[in-house]
This record gives C-alpha cells, sequence and structure tokens, in this order.
C-alpha cells in the first residue's frame, strides 16, 4: 500500500492519509461556477485534484476511489451574463459546461464520478436549511433564511481568522435583517425574472454555500475523506460549509483533509482582462500551446505554492516533453517489450506524488529517468525508459508518441508514418551501402519536406520532428 501524507489545511500540518473507507476513499472538489470559459488559473485547481484522483485509485483501487466536483449554475453572475446575452439561464450553462468538459479532457483531467448541478439537488438544500432552523442555527427574515454565526462557537477557527479580518475578508453585507453582520445567507428570494424554486420561505433561490454542504452529503455521506479548492475558497466559503455541514450533523466529521491549491498569475501579474493577460484554456490551445505542455507547467510548481505561467515555461516544457518523446520514438521496441511493460511506476515518481503531491519532485525523478534511459542502447534491457513513459502516465502525461502526435497534428496513422520513416532510413543506409549517394541524398531530402529531419552518427541515424512534419507526405514517399 502506498503510505500517502497530505498537508491539511485545517491543522496546517502534513498529516499522514488514513480514509475512513479503503473500499471507498471520497473526495469532494468545489468546481466552476459557469458562465464563461475556465480561465488558465481554474484548470489550476482541476489538474490537481486530477493528480491525486489518479494517486488515490493508484493506492486504493480504480475502482474504490468516489471523487465529487460540482458545477454552481445557480448564481447572479449567470444572471447577470444571461440577461446581458437575452439567452435563457440553461442554455448559457449547458454550454459552458460542454466547454468545460471539452477544456479539461484535453488537459489529460479523468472525468470525476459525479458532477452534480447545484440546481438538481435544490430539495436536498430545503432539507438542510429546514434541519438548520430547527435546530436554532438560522433563522428566517424577510423572505431570507441567514445562518446565525453567533450559534456556532466555532466559526472562524478554520480559516484562523480574528472577527474584524472576517468582516474585511468576506466583504460582509450589512442588511437590517440581519443579526449579525457575519451571518450569511442560506436562501433569498427570487423576482419573477430570476431563477426560483418553491420552499417553505417562499419562492427564492439558495446562497452559493448551502450547496456544497448539501450535494456533498447526498453524494459522499455527512463524514468523507477529502475537501479542495483553490485557496480563496478557505474564507468565506469553506468556512461556511463547515458551519452548515457540522450544525446540521453535529456527531459526524464532514471533511477530514481540506487541501487547496495557490493562485497562478501570469507573467508575474494578477491576471484580469485589463491588463491583457487573461487567458482561457481555450485561448491558449488556440495560441498553439499543445495541451500536454498546459498541464505540464501547472504540474511543474507544487501546488500549496503561488505559480507564474509564463511563454517561457511553456516552451520549456515543450522541450522536455518532445526530448522524452524522441527517446521512445528512438527506441520503439520499448514501447512493444512486453517484459518491459510492466515495471510499473517508478517508486520514486510514485514516492514524490505520494509526499502531499510534490510535482516538481515528480518532475525531476522523470528527467533522471530520461537521462539514464538515454545511456542504454538496449532496447530490451531498458527498464528506465518504460518507467519514464509509464511513470508519467502516472501524472497524466502521456508520452505515447502516437497518440500526442495525433492531437497535436490531428494525424491518426503517425504510427504507421514512424514505421514509414524507419523503412526510409534503411532504404537510404542500403543504398549508401550500395553507393548509390543520388538515391541516398533524394530520400533524405523527401523526409526533410515531409517534415523529418534525419541526422547521421557513428552507430546509424536518428531523426527528429521538424515544425513542418506532415504525415500525408510521409505516405506518397513509401
Ligand atoms: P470559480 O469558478 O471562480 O468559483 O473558480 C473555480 C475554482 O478555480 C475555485 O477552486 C477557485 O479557487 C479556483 N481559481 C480561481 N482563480 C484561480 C487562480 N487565478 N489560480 C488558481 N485557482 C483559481
Ligand atoms: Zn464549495
Amino acid at each position: 500500500m502506498t503510505e500517502i501524507t497530505l498537508y491539511n489545511t485545517r491543522t496546517r500540518s502534513k498529516e499522514r492519509f488514513r480514509p475512513i473507507d479503503p473500499a471507498n476513499v471520497r473526495m469532494y472538489v468545489c468546481g466552476p461556477t459557469v458562465y464563461d470559459r475556465a480561465h488558465i488559473g481554474n484548470a489550476r485547481p482541476v489538474v490537481v485534484f486530477d493528480l491525486l484522483f489518479r494517486l488515490l485509485r493508484h493506492a486504493y483501487g480504480e475502482g474504490h476511489v468516489t471523487y465529487v466536483r460540482n458545477f454552481t449554475d445557480v448564481d447572479d453572475k449567470i444572471n447577470a451574463r444571461a440577461a446581458a446575452e437575452n439567452r435563457p439561464i440553461r442554455e448559457l450553462t449547458d454550454e459552458t459546461i460542454a466547454w468545460y468538459h471539452a477544456d479539461m479532457a484535453a488537459l489529460g483531467v479523468l472525468p470525476p464520478t459525479h458532477e452534480p448541478r447545484a440546481t438538481e439537488f435544490i430539495p436536498e438544500m430545503v432539507a438542510m436549511i429546514e434541519t438548520l432552523i430547527a435546530r436554532g442555527h438560522a433563522y428566517e427574515a424577510q423572505g431570507h433564511v441567514l445562518f446565525a454565526v453567533a450559534s456556532f462557537p466555532a466559526y472562524g477557527r478554520f480559516a484562523n481568522r480574528s472577527l474584524d479580518e472576517m468582516q474585511a475578508g468576506a466583504r460582509v453585507e450589512v442588511a437590517p435583517y440581519k443579526r449579525d453582520p457575519m451571518d450569511f445567507v442560506l436562501w433569498k428570494p427570487s423576482s419573477s425574472a430570476e431563477p426560483g424554486w418553491p420552499s417553505p420561505w417562499g419562492h427564492g433561490r439558495p446562497g452559493w454555500h448551502i450547496e456544497c454542504s448539501a450535494m456533498s452529503e447526498a453524494l459522499l455521506g455527512a463524514s468523507f475523506d477529502i475537501h479542495g479548492g483553490g485557496i480563496d475558497l478557505v474564507f468565506p466559503h469553506h468556512e461556511n460549509e463547515i458551519a452548515q455541514s457540522m450544525c446540521a450533523h453535529p456527531d459526524s466529521d464532514f471533511a477530514r483533509f481540506w487541501m487547496h491549491n495557490g493562485f497562478l498569475n501570469v507573467e508575474g501579474e494578477k491576471m484580469s482582462k485589463s491588463l491583457g493577460n487573461f487567458f482561457t484554456v481555450r485561448d491558449l490551445l488556440d495560441q498553439g500551446i499543445p495541451s500536454e505542455v498546459i498541464r505540464f507547467v501547472l504540474m511543474s510548481t507544487h501546488y500549496r505554492q503561488p505559480m507564474d505561467f509564463t511563454e517561457r515555461k511553456a516552451e520549456e516544457a515543450e522541450k522536455t516533453l518532445r526530448r522524452w518523446e524522441q527517446l521512445l520514438i528512438e527506441r520503439p521496441g520499448a514501447r512493444s517489450s512486453p517484459a518491459l511493460q510492466y515495471h510499473g511506476f517508478a517508486p520514486a515518481v510514485l514516492a514524490a506524488l505520494a509526499d502531499d503531491l510534490n510535482t516538481p519532485k515528480a518532475i525531476s525523478e522523470l528527467h533522471a529517468l530520461y537521462e539514464e534511459a538515454k545511456g542504454v542502447e538496449l532496447v530490451e534491457s531498458n527498464r528506465a525508459l518504460t518507467q519514464l513513459q509509464v511513470s508519467a502516465s502516472l501524472l497524466g502525461l502521456n508520452l505515447d508518441i502516437a497518440e500526442s502526435a495525433a492531437r497535436r497534428k490531428g494525424i491518426a496513422e503517425t504510427l504507421e508514418g514512424i514505421d514509414a520513416i524507419q523503412t526510409l532510413i534503411e532504404r537510404r543506409a542500403e543504398a549508401k551501402r550500395a553507393r548509390d549517394f543520388a538515391t541516398a541524398d533524394h530520400i533524405r531530402d523527401s523526409l526533410l519536406k515531409a517534415g523529418v529531419l534525419l541526422k547521421d552518427h557513428a552507430g546509424g541515424t536518428n531523426w527528429e520532428r521538424t515544425r513542418e512534419f506532415d504525415a500525408s507526405r510521409l505516405e506518397a514517399l513509401r
């Protein structure tokens, strides 16, 4: 069993991870509010918790991890966007969710087990609010229901903030119907133009925080293992979730481990539309940054640190990935050698990830495997090479050259292309041996036109793809 340690925001320390039930490890991550394309900062938690999902599946078995990531599809920003575009809300949220799925799949993110939409869990939210009122933790006032912060003495302990800090952080709205300015909304009235549902307090809609308390309980139970999100969610969102869930279920633990990713900046600055450095995942893909490069850059900083997304990092990441792929192309036997396939993950890569998702260390271990693999000519004994490929897959990086090239160039028949290149290299070697240099040069030049650069060395010929690589031209050379 892989020993996993995780930093727990709740205790501010690294702890050994022990699931409540190893047969069903349960994780909830706060997902996006769906009214616009996900930006590159939104992709960070998605990739971070995808890594954790992969690690947990490895440690406890694929069928023994339940991962829930919600969609917030009722929110005033959504209402405003739908009104501005004069479209039905459901059309806007459906479209945004479809974009989100496409963009996250491009980044190699596995689908979570459940992706609940808030609007599908309104009855559960209403029931939880009723429980909170019955237990004296919430009150109705002018069509609103508010959580009474004073009724939960531990309020603020999770975020470790003083009352002043909390008030500043929450930008609390002082409203006449609030008993305490810190009290937060569980339910609010809706006008006929706003989305709304019937409730004991009239036609209305839920506040934001209650959805995660209700959906995590419905799908994972009142106590589960891990709750995650970006660091900005610690206060007030997660503090409020804890207050709601602990007051509704005083005998449960709610989430045992709380994990938060640091924020992402671009070229040293906070992303903002006015600074012109605001990028969606789709923008970056459209600019030609390959999806695995984006994922690699996101993993190159430890998830708890703030990180900077820079063009330079993307270039470096691309070079690294191409070097690794190139070695796999040159030694294709590593992919097919059955004896090598089952070396499994390199223990050092696994150990790095199991140590609070230390991705920079895991990547440096992959570099070490590459260096080791380069030095071993004989494919059959190149353990490091297969471990490089297999361990990269644990990080969600697909070094399968055929697939990644197909993704990049939309070419389906690249493996045949690689065979064609190798056949041509052999034919050229034969021509050289027969001193038919015209044929040899012709083969080299035709390959270059198809985007394949040959490099002769003492032991034979290597090749590299250039930017002009085009498998359909290879086809013509056969
Ligand atoms: P939102 O759709 O704004 O609720 O955000 C969805 C997720 O993205 C939350 O977990 C946020 O904490 C996270 N997030 C938003 N902006 C950034 C950023 N610049 N860097 C890292 N995470 C972010
Ligand atoms: Zn949440």
